[in-house]
């Protein structure tokens, strides 16, 4: 992969598009990564990626499991 990048010896990949709109990415050369993690894609095999801002997963009584976009309201009053 040509847009792969080395930060401290630690192969950095793309981030993938599920992580759009998380706070965790940075650019580089018009390239984005992700902060948190060199491997996004990897974070995303799973249902969601834990290190996430904008997506979370949630069990519902029923015991399934459903993928909730995190509103930025909804993080700046956690925050408070
Ligand atoms: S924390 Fe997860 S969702 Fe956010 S950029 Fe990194 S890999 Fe993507």
């Amino acid at each position: 992969m040509s847009q792969v990048i080395t930060v401290n010896g630690v192969e950095c990949h793309p981030i993938v598009e599920k992580c759009e709109g998380c706070d965790r990415t940075m650019e580089q050369d018009g390239v984005k990564y992700c902060r948190s993690y060199p491997l996004p894609e990897r974070k995303w095999s799973q249902k969601v990626c834990n290190f996430a801002t904008h997506m979370k997963l949630e069990v519902d009584k029923g015991g399934k499991v459903n993928i909730n976009p995190l509103k930025a309201s909804k993080r700046a009053a956690r925050g408070r």
